[in-house]
């Protein structure tokens, strides 16, 4: 199969849809991969690392998506990237349809076949293909709340693991699912003081298996959520509904109990926020300081590391491409109910349920 990968053109995006490493392994089994030129260039993947694993490089991306039968990205396809889709072109790349009216009209009008990195599911209906995404955003959000806490940033300058004879700052995480758990997980290495509210009660049991006394446990109520926002210096929302915008699990009120210069990191602001005062914010202008608490709340935190970012997405995309290329679209998505799952449009119609129900479209 030939497979086109284009330079990414939303607001700083840096992330690449493969890596020189996927590449290589498409060629092995005897893929071709057209590259755009550059595509990689700002996360240190040159064009060359690119032609040594067996691409060919494109001067631009109407040579890509004219060469290509199958198109790898990362972001939704912006208006001028919709215009290059055709008729039985394949297009695998987070598409994110149903809060989408014009995007998803513009790939029915395609005729391409997309399938969402969203909405392709595992054996424990989980979702591969958001969750190294939302590993990332966990790890980080510990990283930018520390440097939030520092005063030149607005923050009470508090260092999260204290030093001998000072205590270490209290981390509070709500949410204790796949970003929860790996903002857990560097908030202890750091050394701060972590307590991770959920409202599952199983899940609570695994993190306490997980992370024995290292991580105090709470059930969530809005109690033991006043009580430990009330304390804390850095609070993480990464609570997911699926399906639904996030709760309003902590209101003006409890962040305005917070000591001044205390942080909130919310990585739920994809989904609405967790926090009555959270709005989202770019990498441009990642903060906002407001009843004395400096809010953090970027959409799209793994952006920041796109290096990191691609890596860990390629590793999940990877398996599904190959797939993809080796038997076809159609046995990939016949012979497998996940990738099926991630099935959004085809031929000119939406092949999503919820995508069709969210959007009042046929289906
Ligand atoms: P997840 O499903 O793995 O975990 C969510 C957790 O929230 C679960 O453990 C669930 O039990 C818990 N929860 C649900 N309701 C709760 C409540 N009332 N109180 C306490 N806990 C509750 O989800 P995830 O993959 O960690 O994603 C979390 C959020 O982060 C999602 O909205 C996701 O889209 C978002 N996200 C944002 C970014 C970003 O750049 N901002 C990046 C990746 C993911």
């Amino acid at each position: 199969m030939k497979i086109g990968v284009p330079t990414e053109i939303k607001t700083h995006e840096y992330r690449v849809g493969l890596t020189p490493a996927a590449v290589r392994e498409l060629t092995s089994h005897g893929h071709q991969v057209l590259v755009q030129q550059g595509a990689a260039q700002a996360i240190g993947f040159p064009d060359d690392a690119y032609r040594a694993a067996g691409a060919t490089i494109a001067p631009d991306a109407p040579a890509v998506f004219a060469g290509a039968e199958m198109i790898v990205k990362v972001k939704e396809p912006q208006p001028a990237e919709i215009a290059l889709l055709r008729h039985g072109q394949v297009l695998f790349t987070y598409l994110h349809l149903a809060a989408d009216r014009e995007q998803t009209l513009g790939l029915v009008a395609s005729q391409a076949t997309c399938i969402a990195y969203e909405t392709v599911t595992d054996k424990s209906g989980a979702l591969p293909l958001l969750a190294p995404m939302s590993e990332v955003a966990g790890r980080m959000s510990v990283q930018v709340g520390a440097h939030c806490l520092e005063r030149e940033q607005g923050g009470a300058g508090v260092l999260l693991g204290g030093v001998p004879g000072v205590p270490a700052g209290r981390v509070v995480v709500i949410g204790g699912g796949v970003s929860g758990t790996h903002a857990l997980r560097m908030a202890i290495g750091i050394g701060a003081h972590v307590t991770v509210i959920d409202k599952s009660l199983p899940r609570l049991r695994q993190l306490e298996q997980e992370f024995g006394t290292r991580a105090q446990t709470l059930f969530s109520t809005t109690d033991a959520i006043e009580r430990a926002v009330a304390e804390a210096d850095l609070v993480i929302g990464a609570v997911l509904v699926p399906g639904a915008a996030a709760p309003k699990l902590v209101s003006r009120a409890m962040v305005r109990r917070m000591r001044p210069g205390s942080v909130i990191v919310d990585i739920a602001i994809d989904q609405g926020g967790i926090f009555e005062t959270s709005r989202p914010t770019t990498h441009a202008q990642p903060t906002y300081v407001e009843e004395g608490v400096v809010h953090y709340c970027v959409t799209n935190m793994p952006g920041a590391v796109a290096r990191t970012s691609t890596l860990a997405l390629g590793n999940a995309t990877l398996p599904f491409v190959l797939a993809l290329a080796d038997k076809g679209w159609k046995d990939a998505v016949t012979s497998d109910p996940h990738l099926l799952a991630g099935l959004n449009v085809h031929a000119g119609h939406v092949t999503h349920p919820a995508v069709a129900q969210d959007l009042d479209l046929p289906y």
